[in-house]
């Protein structure tokens, strides 16, 4: 059975495979009104979201089935204790395919090794969020018509948000992609995807502080939201909550076929003026995510029978314990603490839910 927890476990051809199925129901939609009929998607959100969740919603009423779930953590057994491991055990009972999110890294990994259903990432902490990144690609395509030889700059905060990890993680297995990471010093992309992602796939990157400066060389410019939720001391936050505004004057500088994305929700990182520059595609992204999604849910129940199994070999189990205090092995009970190779070079291992690196 296929669950989508990183963007990495699909290839490019299946991105790609994705995006067609995508572009055919933008383009037939009455031909997917009911292939789901019968089916159930459950929506197990134990963070905020408003398009995740709705966007997975309308994905699944669209293909013709039905969605039961919950929108807040409260709201379910994990108010009660219960663990994440039985959560998904117990909804695998109810629905044919789970969307989790949950604000402790590597959750949705542990459910979809429970659950007897596919299960699909909708962002867990500020690790991943590969059906974001599924939106992401696809209005990057609809817009270039490519993915490879792309210059695109990240602003805002690339350590906590976990949409700029993911789509990182994608853009990596394509040619000619240029990355210009835009933030305030603390948060700064984390040095794991910058070892593990750019340096492994020796992909071009630089870092500045000034988006002024790298904008007239880019191509797509993904503005992100600083993450209040994650930070742990609340002055930082205010310190760093206005340190990029894109205004209609900062665009002057801008290629003319620039295309603006953010994943949204805004807070103040985009002028609502900008809004009616053609080159903003944020809205466009919010629609392209629900087809996105609609193709992986049709996918991943194509593909139910389809058998996937972890390699064993590169495994380290309960030797080293992960250091992480946001990973899901700090709450979960008697979760084994995995550690996988993900370095032969240089030996590094890191957590299987949180991609922490191993301090040995
Ligand atoms: N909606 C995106 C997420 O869930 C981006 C954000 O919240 O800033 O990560």
């Amino acid at each position: 059975m296929r669950s989508l927890i990183d963007i990495v476990d699909f290839s490019v051809e299946e991105l790609h495979e994705l995006m067609m199925t995508a572009c055919d129901i933008i383009d037939n939609p009455a031909k997917y009104a009911e292939k789901c009929k019968g089916k159930k998607l459950a929506t197990l959100f134990f963070e905020p979201s408003t398009r995740t969740r709705l966007s997975f919603e309308a994905a699944m009423l669209e293909l013709g089935g039905t969605v039961i779930g919950f929108s807040e953590a409260n709201s379910s057994s994990a108010a009660k204790g219960e663990s994440v491991a039985d959560t998904a055990k117990v909804i695998s009972c109810y629905a044919d395919i789970i969307a989790m999110r949950h604000p402790k890294e590597g959750a949705p990994y542990v459910a979809s090794k429970n659950a007897t259903v596919p299960v699909i990432n909708a962002g867990d902490g500020a690790h991943c969020h590969p059906t974001q990144t599924l939106a992401d690609i696809l209005t990057i395509f609809r817009e270039k018509g490519r993915l490879d030889n792309i210059t695109i700059g990240f602003c805002g905060d690339l350590k906590y948000g976990r949409t700029v990890h993911s789509l990182i993680s994608a853009l990596a297995r394509y040619t000619g992609i240029k990355v210009v990471l835009i933030s305030p010093e603390e948060l700064k992309l984390p040095g794991y995807i910058k070892t593990d992602v750019l340096d492994k796939n020796n992909m071009q990157y630089e870092e500045t502080v000034s988006l002024e400066d790298a904008m007239p060389e880019l191509d797509v410019l993904y503005m992100t939201r600083i993450q209040r939720e994650r930070f742990d001391d609340a002055d930082e936050y205010e310190r760093l909550k206005d340190s990029y505004i894109l205004t209609v004057d900062k665009l002057a500088n801008a290629k003319k076929e620039l295309s603006i994305l953010h994943p949204l929700p805004r807070v103040n990182e985009i002028s609502v003026a900008v809004d009616k520059d053609p080159r903003a595609c944020y809205f466009k992204q919010v629609l392209n995510g629900k087809f996105m999604r609609m193709a992986l849910i049709l996918k991943l129940l194509e593909e139910v029978d389809v058998d996937t199994k972890e390699d064993a070999h590169e495994l380290v189990i309960n030797r080293i314990f992960c250091k992480n205090p946001k990973c899901i092995t700090t709450t979960e009970q008697e979760l084994e603490h995995v550690f996988k190779l993900s370095d032969k070079e240089s030996g590094v291992y890191r957590c299987i839910y949180c991609e922490e690196k191993a301090k040995i």
